[in-house]
């Protein structure tokens, strides 16, 4: 089986040890590459080191996640992320909005996120969206965001019907985690509803490990367990969907591997 990990915080301290024997499992599970996430400028900073190291394997992003977009400053922070573009970021994020946790006051996390969503337009990146317990909010700012041409992915997503439906009609993506491998996870639904051309996969390691590794430190090679669930939900097999997951995410961040 190959497959495309589209999310996961591979610059996160957690992989500091054996980092390169996380990558290396990665390969050899079937991963053709690796999103690495920049969810702060450090976290891109360092992110952009790792594609560095493995070119055409890792990829990097760069963006502020809700959690932190009370201290978002748009001029300095915009400038900052347009330039990892610039140096090879192959799309804004993650941002999006966190009304679950509340980490930043909602109408700032609203500002930051409509700043690099304005961004990824300019840029003409792709858009990488946290969002929890923000349904309507998250649902107006994609819509409006895919009428001005904007694409981006709902990441880990566990939301609602009409939340999908949103972001499918905007022309947007839409990826599951290891969450769908849990055994409360009871939605195979809203897997089929996202159609063969919009789908995308992710660990979002080093968080949410898939059954039966639940509660421990994830990692992308753990990828190949939530296809085999996302292909059960489908009625389809664990190639087909792996080989959906590497075209559309090749397609969606612009890659030229896979
Ligand atoms: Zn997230
Ligand atoms: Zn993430």
């Amino acid at each position: 089986m190959r497959f495309l990990d589209s999310h996961a915080h591979l610059a996160d301290p957690a992989f500091d040890a054996d980092r390169n024997e996380v990558i290396a499992r990665a390969r050899a599970a079937g991963a053709v590459a690796i999103v690495a996430i920049g969810e702060s400028l450090v976290a891109a900073a360092r992110a952009r080191e790792l594609s560095a190291a493995h070119p055409d394997y890792v990829y990097f992003t760069a963006g502020v996640h809700p959690h932190d977009a009370a201290s978002f400053d748009a001029p300095r922070d915009t400038a900052a992320i347009r330039a990892e573009v610039e140096q090879g970021a192959v799309a804004i994020g993650e941002c999006g909005l966190d009304y679950h946790y509340d980490h930043s006051p909602r109408e700032r996390q609203r500002r930051a996120f409509a700043a690099q969503l304005a961004l990824a337009g300019e840029t003409r990146r792709p858009v990488v969206v946290h969002t929890r317990d923000a349904e309507d909010d998250t649902a107006a700012m994609v819509r409006e965001a895919g009428t001005a041409g904007i694409c981006g992915v709902l990441h880990c997503f566990t939301g609602s019907h009409a939340l999908a439906h949103a972001a499918l009609d905007s022309g947007w993506y839409i990826s599951f985690s290891g969450i769908v491998t849990f055994k409360k996870w009871a939605d195979d639904a809203l897997v089929r509803l996202v159609p063969d051309d919009r789908l995308l996969v992710e660990s979002d390691s080093p968080y949410l490990a898939p059954v039966p590794d639940r509660g421990k430190r994830n990692e992308p090679a753990w990828v190949a367990r939530t296809v085999e669930r996302v292909a059960a939900a489908r009625g389809a097999s664990p190639v087909a969907v792996g080989e959906l997951a590497v075209l559309n995410a090749t397609r969606f961040f612009s890659l030229h591997a896979a």
